[in-house]
């Protein structure tokens, strides 16, 4: 199984050369972004290569390397689209790409240790950028990760950073089947309730982070009906901090989650499935509009709950959201006045619990269901890749 990161380093002495650098990459990849756009279809890499290479080197002035990485990742791009454009999401059209946002290749463009990432510049070759070493970074360079292809990015405030992907290959862990699942769920009360087929379950509650948010979102809404450019960079800033705040929460919950889930050696994780379906189903499911509001940290939480059971062995299953917490879990009668803010109460069993609780019964059940039917079918077996 292969377990991969990225690790965002902040670049402490950013310089012209690197901002040069950045957008004449940027000219190279938008003018070879052309060439296949108006080609009317994809182009492959190495037929890309050979029709925009000169124009690379002595017009834009590329060095060598990157001018061989452009059509590589604009050829993939063009790939993608095609891709999403089977599936009707897309229509085709010409990609721009930034120049706040660099791709570089392991060796051939940078080289890092913990304090130093060195990049190839437009003007001085091979120039070491110091990085802030951060505590939890310093694993990653313990030796047994690989670096593979890495970004740098600059901010709107002119900071940059060194988005440094990692990969790792770890032994697939051989799990016992135990008939112990778990359902979680997702909410405002609490960050997640999660509950296990033996009945063991646990509340994780987010603090203040409920106060804090709803600071930061009335805050917004009065510097919204401001408008002016400041009130604007203000609400930037401000959901930056939220941004930030959120990332650290999920990561300690999810990371108490996993704990739980490995303490009660539960077999396969059930989240509910909210990335395959639309926003606006989302909220349909979801009648809580702050739910809607925040779902990309609902989705965040899911990714980072998904990264560190796949760590520690344990399966997650994604299952059908719908009316997860207005069925009963003793009768499966479903209606939306079953709950009643924090409260679920059933209004044909008369089954009473804590509303989020029932949803994350609901959760497990559903992925019990799912586990029971896939081991059956012998598509899920203890020692499965995960890959
Ligand atoms: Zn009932």
């Amino acid at each position: 199984m292969i377990l991969t990161k990225t690790v965002i380093l902040k670049i402490v002495n950013p310089d012209n050369d690197l901002v040069e650098t950045m957008q004449k990459y940027s000219d190279g990849m938008n003018y070879a972004s052309s060439v296949v756009f108006q080609n009317g279809k994809t182009i492959g890499s190495y037929k890309l290569q050979k029709i925009v290479y000169g124009y690379l080197r002595e017009v834009i002035g590329l060095k060598s390397q990157m001018s061989c990485n452009i059509p590589r990742q604009v050829s993939g791009c063009y790939k993608t689209l095609k891709e999403q454009i089977k599936e009707r999401k897309v229509i085709w059209k010409e990609i721009t790409f930034s120049p706040y946002s660099m791709t570089l290749s392991y060796k051939r463009d940078f080289s890092i240790s913990q304090d130093l990432v060195a990049i190839t510049t437009i003007n001085n070759g091979r120039k070491p950028y110091k990085i802030q070493s951060y505590d939890n970074a310093q694993q990653y360079f313990d030796g047994t990760w690989k670096f593979t292809a890495s970004k740098v990015v600059r901010h709107k405030d002119s900071n940059h950073s060194f988005h440094l992907s990692i990969e790792k290959e770890v032994p697939e862990k051989e799990l016992e089947y135990s008939s112990n699942y778990m359902g979680i769920d997702l909410g405002m009360n609490y960050l997640a309730v999660a509950s296990t087929t033996e009945k063991n379950c646990r509340f994780f509650a987010g603090g203040h982070i409920k106060d804090i948010r709803n600071q930061y979102m009335s805050m917004r809404k009065r510097l919204q009906s401001k408008g002016t450019l400041s009130a604007r960079k203000m609400i930037k800033h401000l959901s930056d901090k939220e941004k930030r705040l959120m990332r650290h929460v999920n990561h300690m919950i999810s990371k108490q989650i996993i704990k739980f889930a490995i303490e009660n050696k539960v077999f396969l994780i059930g989240l509910e499935d909210l990335k395959g379906i639309r926003e606006n189903k989302v909220r349909k499911v979801r009648k809580d509009k702050r739910y809607h509001q925040s779902s990309w940290t609902y989705r965040q939480l899911q990714d980072f709950i998904t990264y560190k059971a796949k760590e520690a062995g344990i399966k997650v299953h994604f299952v059908d959201p719908a009316h997860t917490s207005q069925e009963c879990n003793r009768c499966n009668h479903i209606s939306n006045t079953n709950r009643n803010r924090l409260k679920f109460i059933c209004k044909k069993c008369g089954y009473e619990n804590n509303a989020d609780l029932n949803a994350s019964m609901n959760i497990e059940r559903r992925t019990r269901d799912f586990g029971y039917i896939s081991l059956s079918q012998g598509c899920l077996s203890a020692t499965q890749t995960n890959a």
